[in-house]
């Protein structure tokens, strides 16, 4: 089975997950930038951690074969403070030419306040201005589906926007439709408990097809599991799904998405 991880938090998983990634077939990984787990306290702290993106994790992954690309943004949970964010921004563009960038993400609402939708927009903007494709952090629980209504308000006020270069993350059984009806990518986060199970995303699977929908991850510090897309790859098979059925969700549908950055190769 081949694969691509669309979105996991490399940084803070041990060298062994690249191993085991590898063995399991991954041809890529892709690391959007999120929150470290506690709130930067300056803009130095994000440049380090964009260099970590752009240029130590890179290396590491390319230990084990492993081409490793990124997304860059300031994340939602820590965009209440919009001044904080403004600077953040604006060293943002600097990084934007490195080699394994693929755009803006995962860009989002945490608690869906008039802050990060302000930050969301700039987010937007600054995409828009230098044609980055976009990825989207969508809330949990309760604030998801108000969440996504609002992030898909954003993105479809700027006519600049094309939805075939948007993904939407983190979409379960009441969002996923209205995603795919405005014309933009579905990803499908597996976790073990919360967010998608691998049973939920293969009976969303079965009721959506396969079109504009990848699985991913997240692994990252919390309870996550970096197999759990070839391990979800197996459940499709076990539930019936042809192989190539399989490897469009898990290869080439990411593949097809990511394509669109002319920075994005598989060797
Ligand atoms: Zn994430």
């Amino acid at each position: 089975m081949r694969y691509l991880e669309p979105h996991a938090h490399m940084v803070s998983r041990v060298t062994d997950d690249y191993q085991d990634m590898v063995t399991a077939g991954c041809m890529a990984v892709c690391e959007p930038a999120f929150w470290a787990g506690y709130d930067r306290s300056s803009v130095a702290g994000f440049h380090d951690y964009f260099c970590q993106l752009t240029d130590y994790e890179p290396r590491r992954a390319a230990k084990f074969g492993l081409p490793h690309y990124c997304w860059l943004c300031l994340n939602p949970k820590e965009s209440e403070d919009v001044v904080f964010a403004q600077e953040v921004l604006a060293i943002l563009p600097g990084f934007l030419g490195r080699p394994n960038v693929l755009g803006i993400g995962e860009i989002g609402l945490n608690k869906n306040s008039r802050n990060e939708l302000k930050v969301l927009e700039q987010h937007v903007d600054l995409a828009a201005r230098h044609q980055q494709l976009i990825l989207v952090h969508t809330p949990h629980l309760e604030d998801k589906h108000k969440g996504t209504r609002l992030t898909l308000d954003v993105l479809r006020a700027d006519s600049r926007i094309r939805p075939e270069r948007v993904i939407i993350d983190h979409v379960e059984e009441h969002t996923v439709q209205m995603v795919l009806d405005a014309g933009f990518w579905a990803g499908m986060t597996l976790y073990p408990e919360t967010k998608c199970t691998p049973a939920r995303a293969i009976d969303i699977l079965d009721r959506y097809g396969p079109e504009r929908l990848w699985l991913n991850s997240a692994c990252d510090w919390g309870v996550s599991v970096p197999l759990i897309v070839p391990r979800t790859g197996l459940e499709m098979r076990r539930r019936g799904h042809r192989p190539e059925a399989v490897d469009r969700v898990l290869y080439q549908n990411p593949v097809e998405f990511l394509s669109q950055c002319p920075k994005f190769k598989l060797s």
